[in-house]
């Protein structure tokens, strides 16, 4: 006889994270999904792969990426909907990046409406603008990111206020958001949203 695994169950699995850019979405989307086996889907990390492989569809995100505005909505969507189909995604997934735009909400609730599925929480990654305007600077130090720069982060930022904040009243009426602090240090925060699962 097998013990019945009821984590599945009780954990949330299909799962957003929203914040800021530099709020540590990815660093945290990482940590959770890996204790959870389900895969974290990064529409950044998507792009990025798309530019350095040169595809079209690189060619098309960098053009946007660069000067801190959001990529066209049909295009994220679309990659969205063929990304979530895949086998690895059917239990579970946690997407960091996506949705950022009212119209992107409403392209995920048809892609999950299609597959049957609903989402069970929204993180949402608080961290003051200062704080994200130092980390990103150093990121773009490190790593050569072509949109950290000043710059381009503050537009960023600027988008993230006027274009992704509106969500967040959505999933708020839905009862969905979850919201921790991205402030405190990395494995601080990573227990926070831990704990923010488990409890409702
Ligand atoms: P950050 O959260 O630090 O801005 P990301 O890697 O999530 O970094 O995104 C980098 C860039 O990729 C964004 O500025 C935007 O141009 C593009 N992008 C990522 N996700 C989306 C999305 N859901 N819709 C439109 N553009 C996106």
């Amino acid at each position: 006889m097998t013990t019945p695994d009821t984590s599945a169950e009780t954990t949330a699995r299909r799962l957003l994270i929203v914040g800021p850019p530099g709020a540590g979405k990815g660093t945290q989307a990482a940590r959770l999904a890996a204790e959870a086996g389900i895969p974290a889907i990064s529409t950044g990390d998507i792009f990025r792969a798309n530019v350095a492989g040169e595809t079209e569809l690189g060619l098309l995100a960098k053009s946007y990426m660069d000067k801190g505005e959001y990529v066209p909505d049909s295009v994220t969507n679309d990659m969205v909907r063929s990304r979530l189909a895949e086998a690895d995604a059917a239990d579970g997934f946690l997407l960091d990046g996506y949705p950022r735009t009212l119209d992107q909400v409403d392209a995920l609730d048809g892609i999950l409406a299609d597959l049957g599925a609903a989402l069970d929480a929204v993180l949402l990654l608080e961290a003051d603008d200062d704080t994200v305007v130092e980390r990103l600077i150093e990121r773009g130090r490190a790593s050569g990111r072509s949109d950290d720069t000043e710059e381009t982060i503050r537009h960023r930022l600027s988008v993230y206020a006027a274009q992704t904040t509106p969500l967040i009243d959505v999933y708020e009426a839905r009862g969905l958001v979850r919201r921790v602090d991205g402030m405190a240090s990395i494995d601080e925060v990573t227990a926070a949203l831990r704990e923010a699962l488990r409890t409702r």
